[in-house]
């Protein structure tokens, strides 16, 4: 059977989203998953969706808030929202869920596609992709033709052909031979480009398709669930308007 991988990742705790997402990927004809990370923060199901994420037995890699969580990173210099919320996941989650993802890797490799949270210019400090000059710094450490990502929460194509990159807006395409790939997915759970609805990706490898999925989803119910927890009530607003 010809493989169709789906690409997720920022799914940040919100189980209403991941739902609609794993249903569309059955729609779709989805083989294979691949994880970029930040399964939890911010939402309030963080349990939930590593159970649904750890069943799939895909790879996945380390989000700084699946870091954060899983560490003992001092919060000092969080802001408030973003700390409230890392401390308030930290009680929620049991031993057996904390050591998964502490001993998330920081990149993986697998069937010859890269997975980085956030870049490949030293991921463990989970530096910000917004432009072609960041891009280009992360392109000197992908090997492979193909690398996907998050972190940013915005779907993104970064392409490099010899002595160049360019910053693409986020766009169904077929990979051309030749050239290096460095895609944002988009977050499934909490988006930031202004479009409330979950966002993940499709590849075909045979058809070397690229497609950008965004869906509706409940976002009442997300919101819901974040009050009923006390988490900050700017959780809840983003959601609507997706930033
Ligand atoms: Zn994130």
């Amino acid at each position: 059977m010809d493989k169709k991988f789906a690409i997720l990742g920022d799914i940040h705790s919100n189980i209403d989203a991941l739902n609609v997402v794993l249903d569309d990927c059955r729609a779709q004809g989805v083989t294979d998953f691949l994880c970029t990370g930040d399964v939890v923060g911010y939402n309030a199901c963080p349990r939930e969706c590593l159970e649904i994420i750890r069943g799939l037995g895909c790879p996945v890699v380390m989000g700084n808030h699946d870091h954060y969580v899983s560490s003992e990173q001092n919060l000092a210099d969080f802001n408030p929202a973003a700390a409230a919320v890392i401390e308030w996941t930290r009680g929620q989650l049991t031993e057996d869920e904390m050591t998964y993802l502490a001993n998330l890797p920081f990149v993986k490799t697998t069937m010859g596609i890269t997975l980085v949270h956030s870049t490949m210019d030293n991921p463990e400090s989970f530096g910000y992709v917004f432009d072609h000059l960041q891009a280009e710094a992360h392109f000197s450490h992908q090997v492979t033709p193909l690398c996907f990502h998050g972190h940013t929460h915005c779907p993104m194509i970064y392409e490099k052909q010899i002595g160049a990159v360019y910053r693409i807006d986020a766009q169904d395409f077929k990979l051309p031979i030749g050239r290096k790939y460095f895609i944002n997915v988009g977050s499934v759970g909490q988006p930031r480009d202004g479009d409330p609805r979950a966002a993940y990706a499709l590849y075909n490898p045979k058809t070397r398709e690229v497609t950008f999925r965004r869906l509706e989803y409940d976002v009442a119910a997300a919101q819901e669930r974040i009050r009923l927890a006390g988490l900050p009530e700017r959780l809840a607003e983003r959601l609507e308007i997706g930033r």
